[in-house]
């Protein structure tokens, strides 16, 4: 076989054409079925639904809270509901961090209140709270490039703010002072971490988000401001004058909990052992209902899933929606469903994840064996009434996938506008107000025609070398 395709390759290369076999094209069945699929996802409510429910009736949904193990029993009734079968729920155990309350007040030299969160995963203060003076670096370069002794004892504001952009490369470059910031400045003796929040917004919110404390360094707390809160931090070192903080915090860890990944399938007829797997995630930070990180990933997904289950045809490869247990502090879920992924007997040959929002798809991006590129460029031309733009072929997946796209699964990837992601990603603001009704149906329709296409597809989708991993 691989004999065989490395002569169809080499013939191709001869010919000075990238093309496929004709046996590899989809067929026109399947092509009118993504037309059907289209139609129907732009009147269908489905996902407006799901996302609808689940904010009202779980709402904010951390892992380890007793609102993550609503979570599972609504999710396994979303499932069943809609059509799915082999509904399951996989156990995870997940680490449980209590939020509790925090305060952040400049004492000099201007007296404020500022809104404030705890980091996720952040330790707390002692019960009279955290006073010191406080001193601004831009990110952990700059604190690092600071003569030593420079924080001892000090409270670190990292002042850097993140870019907006569509494609989300904003995040990635601003998020290391979040996740790292804690444990670099206390590496150098600090007492606690202030950051302006990883965002894009005018709005005082601040924005929550894992720290990933290093083993080897005593553990400072982490706290968020927001874009208009740093920006009046900035005015007040601009005077000149020292600048002194209060911070208190009473986060705290408990132990670990049981949670799940819930798994429903639409099984696949003659390549049933073949699985296409759609990942979001059904955790959320607590301090939004987690409307847009990720009720509307698990809701373009189940809304895909239902569309595909009402084609009159069934799919050839099985797909599998899984709602991933704590993706947000420590990918818990991910990793267990990994780890289990490499023992079963079938093969996970393709990767869809939606956690960027509730759309619309602006691009299909892939990552595939440049053999399976020509029908990628098939299902793109299904979804060019949407709008969709074709993107390169160097995707990377979301934080759940990751670890099969490490192990080579291909991945294709419908891109879910960023533009406006991260002006209420992990906020209170995170709610389904900002989550709008069109763009969600536009985005169910490009997930359910790639699935099913993704599925339907009659060559073999191949290993790929590993994606890069992910920011969190
Ligand atoms: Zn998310």
């Amino acid at each position: 076989m691989h004999t065989f395709k490395s002569l169809l390759l080499g013939v191709s290369l001869l010919a000075g054409v990238a093309t496929s076999s004709a046996a590899d094209k989809l067929s026109k069945a399947d092509l009118a079925a993504a037309n059907t699929l289209r139609e129907r996802a732009l009147a269908d409510q489905t996902a407006w639904q799901v996302v609808e429910s689940l904010t009202t009736e779980v709402g904010a949904r951390p892992a380890g809270s007793a609102a993550d193990k609503a979570a599972i029993a609504w999710a396994l009734r979303q499932m069943e509901h809609l059509g799915l079968t082999n509904v399951r729920a996989a156990e995870v155990m997940v680490p449980h961090w209590i939020r509790g309350e925090a305060e952040c007040a400049v004492l000099a030299p201007y007296v404020q209140n500022v809104p404030v969160l705890s980091l996720g995963g952040s330790v707390g203060t002692a019960p009279e709270g955290i006073e010191a003076e406080t001193v601004m670096v831009k990110d952990i370069a700059a604190l690092a490039a600071l003569p030593p002794g420079a924080v001892k004892d000090k409270i670190v504001f990292f002042s850097n703010r993140m870019q907006r952009t569509q494609d989300g490369s904003g995040y990635g470059l601003a998020v290391p002072m979040r996740t790292m910031g804690p444990s670099a400045a206390g590496a150098l003796g600090a007492r606690a971490v202030v950051i302006r929040s990883i965002s894009t917004s005018s709005d005082r919110f601040p924005h929550t988000g894992a720290i990933r404390y290093q083993a080897d360094v005593a553990r400072i707390p982490g706290f968020a401001i927001s874009n208009p809160d740093a920006d009046a931090l900035e005015r007040q070192f601009a005077s000149g004058k020292a600048v002194r903080l209060r911070l208190r915090s009473t986060s705290r860890d408990m132990p670990p909990e049981p949670s799940a990944n819930v798994i429903g399938e639409l099984p696949g007829t003659d390549k049933s052992n073949e699985i296409v797997v759609l990942g979001a995630h059904l955790d959320s930070w607590d301090p939004g209902v987690g409307a847009i990180d990720d009720g509307a990933g698990v809701a373009i997904m189940l809304g895909a899933a239902k569309l595909i289950h009402e084609l009159d045809a069934k799919p050839r490869r099985t797909i599998r929606v899984v709602l991933f247990a704590n993706e947000e502090f420590g990918t818990s879920g991910s990793r267990t469903y990994t780890a289990a992924a490499q023992a079963e007997s079938t093969r996970h040959v393709l990767g869809f994840e939606a956690d960027f929002g509730a759309g619309p798809v602006w691009r299909l991006s892939s990552r595939v064996n440049p053999a399976q590129l020509p029908v990628v460029d098939q299902i793109h031309r299904e979804l060019a009434p949407l709008k969709v733009a074709r993107g390169g072929n160097e995707a990377n997946s979301g934080a759940d996938l990751d670890g099969l796209a490490q192990l080579g699964m291909p991945l294709l990837s419908p891109d879910l506008d960023g533009t406006l992601y991260f002006d209420v990603h992990h906020t209170a603001n995170d709610t389904l107000a900002k989550v709008d009704p069109a763009a969600l149906r536009q985005a169910v329709a490009a997930y359910a025609i790639s699935v099913w296409l993704g599925a339907q597809y009659p060559g073999e989708w191949e290993n790929v070398a590993a994606a890069k991993p992910p920011r969190r």
